[in-house]
């Protein structure tokens, strides 16, 4: 347990993508409204609680939400929309708030321990909640607990549009009813696995013994047997806009090979991208950095909508080396940077008809995992890596892959699965070698 006693909030807007078209358009407020792609393949993205009431929930197939709720108004998602109002809320917190970490795109932390000495905690939130509401228009809600995994939770119990406080003395009574689905950590598996035992409610959890929790749910164990617990010491991340990850890159012999330039720049987004992906994170700002042989060095950078794509963010770091690369003498060193970032997965920014992109993404993150980052590049990329290597394919979302090292089988079975809005989807697919070293999406 914490020696200090903490006082620690979780904001999360409402149906965060709904509401904001909700102030877009106010004929949809008290409709069912699905977020996502358009044609039957796609995804929901969110959706609002009437919706919900037919069964929708986020992540589940568009073709299925349409067929459970015939009447639903379905929207295409709008990042860009989505991440402006996502900075609005985060400035009303960092104008009010000591510290605070901006967990996803619609979810803080803040922490406020020691507040109660001058001002109750519960009237501070209650008075930084008002203030959002009141400049964005947007609906929130809030738990204000011992730690960060108490007051998530009581979070999602004070939606839609409260809050919550859960003092030390109630947190065990609080988690004690709830279904062990409430704990963040459980994921759809580990849900029916544990359902399978007949452990439907927090309750069961906190009785076991913490070493049949590991015996069942492996190293995962003793975490959710913690959480069940309201056992959690994890801090408050200071968010700060200038945390990134950047890559750069300085020549033995200064460079103006514009095309080449350029090619280097794709793999090293690339390669950020894919550490962004494998954070789980998103990011909302590109820098892109030359210098000169004089060493004359210079910047440029670029908010973009939320993402963690690599065709979005090729383009932007593109586009800024077009506008730096003014004067025609040599380079020296080329860099970027990735900044703004937030806890989130890919999915949350593509709101396509094309789940084949998604699943394009997933098998390249997969194999990358699996044989090295360096197995899999685009095409484009390919004559910028240190090592030598064949092409085996051209064109603009081509892949190549190391032939020596890691061999393909002549079929791949692409199995992936990924999260979002708190369910996990699973995907099985063929793909045969020559598609994936040409990047045919199948
Ligand atoms: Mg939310």
């Amino acid at each position: 347990m914490d020696m200090r006693e903490r006082n620690i909030v979780h904001l999360d807007l409402d149906t965060f993508f709904v509401s904001v078209e909700r102030l877009r358009d106010s004929s949809l407020a008290g409709k069912p409204v699905l977020i996502g792609g358009l044609s039957d393949r796609a995804v929901v993205a969110s959706c609002s609680y009437e919706a919900r009431q037919y069964g929708v929930h986020s992540a589940m197939p568009m073709k299925l939400a349409r067929n459970l709720c015939e009447d639903a108004i379905i929207i295409r998602g709008d990042m860009e929309m989505y991440t402006k109002y996502s900075r609005m809320v985060t400035e009303v917190i960092a104008g009010e708030a000591p510290m605070y970490e901006k967990a996803s795109i619609d979810e803080h932390y803040i922490d406020i321990s020691g507040m109660d000495r001058f001002f109750g905690c519960m009237k501070w939130t209650r008075e930084l909640r008002r203030k959002i509401i009141h400049h964005t228009g947007l609906p929130i809600s809030y738990g204000l607990s011992v730690n960060k995994i108490v007051s998530k939770i009581a979070t999602g119990e004070a939606k839609p549009n409260g809050e919550l406080e859960v003092v030390r003395s109630q947190v065990l009574p609080f988690l004690s009813p709830l279904s062990i689905k409430k704990i963040p950590m459980i994921g759809e598996k580990t849900y029916h696995l544990l359902r399978s035992m007949g452990i439907q409610t927090i309750n069961t959890l906190q009785l076991m013994p913490v070493e049949m929790m590991e015996r069942v749910l492996g190293k995962n164990g003793h975490e959710v047997w913690k959480k069940a617990n309201g056992i959690d010491t994890a801090p408050v991340k200071p968010y700060s806009e200038r945390k990134s990850i950047s890559t750069e890159r300085t020549f033995e012999k200064d460079s103006t090979d514009v095309v080449h330039l350029k090619e280097l720049l794709v793999s090293m987004v690339e390669k950020l991208a894919y550490e962004l992906r494998k954070k789980q994170k998103l990011c909302a700002c590109v820098t892109v950095k030359i210098r000169y042989s004089n060493f004359d060095t210079h910047t440029l950078q670029k908010r973009i909508p939320y993402t963690s794509l690599d065709h979005t963010l090729i383009s932007t770091a593109k586009e800024l080396f077009v506008r730096l690369y003014k004067r025609r003498i040599l380079i020296r060193l080329i860099g970027v940077r990735l900044s703004h970032l937030v806890g989130g997965v890919q999915q949350l920014d593509l709101f396509e008809d094309t789940p084949e992109m998604i699943r394009l993404y997933l098998a390249l993150d997969k194999l990358r995992y699996r044989y090295g980052r360096k197995s899999i590049l685009r095409a484009v990329g390919i004559s910028n890596r240190e090592e030598s290597m064949k092409c085996e394919c051209d064109g603009s979302v081509g892949v190549v892959h190391t032939p020596e090292d890691s061999p393909l089988p002549e079929n791949i079975r692409q199995r992936a699965s990924w999260q979002m809005g708190g369910s996990t989807f699973k995907r099985l697919w063929k793909i045969n070698r020559s598609d994936y070293l040409t990047g045919n999406r199948t």
